[in-house]
């Protein structure tokens, strides 16, 4: 297991399975992580969405320290420790549809991360859109490869907002998702599928817009926690 930082409170964790083969999953799927004692018996688990692409060789999390029962020991944690893998598990994947659009609120980017770097991967064709609400700058998970995605691939748009600062030099949108905020971006919502991922209060926010805008009930996917 190797572990690096990008933004406050949050830690990136990458699991290389000792078999050496990542257990195939689908973009958008999430996975137990088990905390193991000294035995190898799991004294603790939790659901974590994969952030990386399924041809990754390795299974990537985004996990917000919240210092609760599984976040404060991960915090313990170090490059080289053993954590245990159950799944995948969810039914909010992606399968290659070629309009997608993503709201992503905090953490929820990781499912999101997991479908983009797949669609790169695969160098997909088609609009994928997504809407990403976080507090401020500093807390843009996976910031620079957002960047580098949208170069890459020119269906890929990152639309980010920030939610409690807005400051002079930014260029991106500011304030909470709202229906103006996806019609300005993307006029024709309801021509596309969605996907849904952060706190709750966020998720039922969004699906308010986009039945405003007309989007059919069966074109989305909703998952929230946090
Ligand atoms: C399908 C699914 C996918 C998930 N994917 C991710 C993911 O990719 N990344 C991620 O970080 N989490 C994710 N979670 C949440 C994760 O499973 C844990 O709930 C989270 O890490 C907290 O666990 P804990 O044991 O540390 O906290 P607990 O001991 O369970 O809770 C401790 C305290 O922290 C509060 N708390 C818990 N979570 C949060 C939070 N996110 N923000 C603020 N306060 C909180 C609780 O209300 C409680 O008061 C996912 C949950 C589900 C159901």
């Amino acid at each position: 297991m190797s572990v690096d930082s990008t933004v406050p409170d949050v830690r990136i964790f990458r699991l290389i399975p000792l078999s050496g083969k990542v257990p195939a999953f689908l973009p958008g799927q999430f996975m137990f992580l088990h905390l193991l004692d000294a035995s190898g018996a799991s004294v603790i688990r939790r659901p974590y969405s994969v952030a990386s692409s399924p041809s990754s060789p390795y299974v990537e999390f985004a996990i917000d320290m919240v210092g609760g029962q599984m976040t404060g020991r991960l915090a313990l944690t170090k490059a080289g420790d053993i954590l245990g893998l159950e799944g995948p598990a969810g039914h909010m994947v992606y399968r290659g549809e070629s309009r997608a659009a993503f709201v992503a609120g905090g953490t929820g980017i990781s499912p999101f991360m997991s479908m983009l770097r797949s669609v790169s991967d695969k160098n997909l064709q088609g609009r994928f859109l997504l809407f990403y609400s976080t507090r401020d700058r500093n807390h843009i998970v996976f910031s620079e490869e957002l960047q580098e995605l949208q170069k890459k691939h020119p269906g890929i748009k990152a639309v980010i907002t920030l939610t409690r600062e807005a400051p002079g030099d930014w260029h991106g949108e500011c304030g909470r998702i709202s229906h103006e905020m996806i019609s300005k971006h993307l006029p024709d919502a309801k021509e596309f599928d969605w996907w849904v991922c952060g706190p709750p209060g966020l998720v039922k926010a969004v699906r308010e817009c986009l039945a405003r805008l007309s989007v059919e009930p069966k074109k989305l996917k909703l998952e929230g926690w946090g």
